[in-house]
């Protein structure tokens, strides 16, 4: 319980799955399909490949650390939601999980639309061709700049965050001769992790207007007055890294009956409602992620089931899988630098990376998975620690794992499932430069984004 900085963070640490790392896996080389990227595998050398390019070759044209992300995977997950949800919902990818351009197009071209919460997202959209029309504008602090911005480009919707708000984009639209889409976001009080979840009557959190104590139902009041707004939904988003679905449930219920009580109120029945991400992926072999086609079905039928009990028609749904698009499409290529027995406890191995490539292990308690990638070992496994290059002993890649015990300076290890949360949340601590995310697809590599370099960062420094 040392932090709480994040709802899937350190306080449902007590939950994870039993027999998670308490032995080392059967075989070490393996590589379960469940944490690595569709085309990952070994060559008949034991060097791991993916796209059809072998990790050597990787870390020889662009340096280590790096981001290797699988395009035919990213294309075949974001297909999987598209396809999943059909025509009647809508999937907008999370772009806070990882944006580039490239992804953008992929994006636009596999039929997905996009959320951004931040001015840069949103020009980063526009930029790779991505249609307004099919960008939601998410965030509890959008400034005026941001709004107008959005207002102006013709955004598909606004999620509104609170009061203020409310009347903030009803007053730039106006001013602008606009009618915006928006939605309003509201908290259920349903706190949902990894695991579990929990029904409350609040949340106490900064996103969102609560359900709880009429503030929602206040909310859609003055929206619905409003010439700038077309209110078109009710916008919940439950968690990170879920994988019951039953929160979504107590969710959609609660959402529902807000719809029901604005029919009876206003005689509106409002068309959308949006259910949010947090859907989990497997960083480890202990977590086990439901399809796409099973959330979609399971989400659909909630909907429809808590509809029809209310007499209302079934809005059409929308869903913001970030994490469960991008995460395990990437892996981070790391060099070994140094090998540290510490007698009786573990082995540190500390890479060329750390907290400024990931930092979610510091600041969740994130739990990783890692891999002996340049070579196959047949030496007996230890019980290792994946640390990073700075100055900060908190500075942990991977807290728990089995390493071959032979490992050495000059290997390459690789941590899956890091597309999501690692490139996006990216420092540049102790002035380490932003590692590349190198994109690999049938038997070639590209960079998307390139590594950052010293000059980048004194480029900022003007003295
Ligand atoms: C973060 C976030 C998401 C995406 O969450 P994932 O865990 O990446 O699926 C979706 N919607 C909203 C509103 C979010 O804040």
């Amino acid at each position: 319980m040392s932090r709480s900085a994040h709802p899937a963070g350190p306080r449902h640490a007590d939950v994870l799955p039993e027999g998670h790392y308490s032995a080392p896996p059967a075989d070490l080389n393996a590589l379960d399909a469940k944490v690595w990227a569709q085309t990952v595998s070994r060559d008949e050398h034991g060097v791991v490949t993916v796209g059809g390019v072998d990790v050597k070759a990787l870390a020889e044209e662009h340096g280590t650390p790096a981001y290797v992300l699988d395009e035919s995977d990213f294309r075949a997950r974001a297909r999987a939601w598209r396809t999943a949800f059909g025509a009647d919902a809508d999937v907008f990818y999370a772009g806070k999980a990882f944006l580039s351009r490239a992804v953008v197009r992929w994006l636009h071209e596999e039929g997905l639309n996009l959320d951004v919460c931040s001015g840069g997202e949103l020009a980063t959209a526009l930029s790779a061709g991505m249609p307004a029309d099919r960008i939601a504008l998410h965030g509890n602090n959008k400034s005026t700049q941001e709004i107008e911005r959005a207002i102006r480009a013709g955004v598909g919707r606004i999620v509104l965050d609170s009061f203020q708000e409310i009347v903030r984009v009803a007053h730039i639209a106006q001013s602008l001769g606009k009618r915006q889409r928006v939605q309003i976001r509201i908290t259920v009080g349903v706190e949902a992790h990894t695991h579990e979840f929990i029904a409350t009557a609040h949340e106490d959190q900064k996103f969102g207007i609560p359900l709880a104590g009429g503030q929602a139902a206040e909310a859609v009041r003055r929206a619905l007055k409003l010439d700038g707004l077309e209110l078109i939904g009710i916008h919940s988003h439950i968690g990170s890294q879920i994988f019951d679905m039953s929160g979504f449930e107590v969710a959609a219920h609660r959402v529902v009956g807000l719809l029901k009580a604005i029919r009876d109120e206003h005689g509106v029945e409002l068309p959308e409602i949006d259910l949010g991400g947090g859907l989990g992926i497997a960083y480890t072999s202990a977590d086990d992620p439901r399809e796409p086609h099973e959330i979609a079905k399971a989400l659909t039928e909630i909907v429809t089931r808590e509809c029809e009990a209310a007499r209302l028609r079934t809005p059409r749904i929308s869903v913001e899988p970030g994490r469960a698009i991008v995460g395990p499409t990437a892996f981070t290529l790391y060099e070994v630098g140094t090998v540290k027995p510490l007698d009786g406890l573990r082995t540190y191995v500390s890479v060329d990376g750390g907290m400024s490539d990931n930092i979610r292990t510091a600041l969740y308690d994130a739990e990783y998975s890692v891999a002996l990638v340049s070579r196959t070992s047949d030496a007996p496994p230890m019980l290792a620690r994946v640390v990073g290059k700075h100055c900060e002993s908190g500075d942990i890649v991977v807290k728990d794992a089995f390493l071959p015990g032979d490992l050495a300076p000059g290997d390459l290890i690789a941590v899956p499932a890091t597309g999501a949360y690692c490139r996006s949340m990216a420092s540049n601590y102790n002035h380490v430069p932003r590692p590349p995310v190198v994109v690999v697809a049938d038997g070639a590599s590209r960079v998307i984004v390139r590594r950052e370099t010293e000059e980048d960062l004194l480029r900022l420094d003007v003295g």
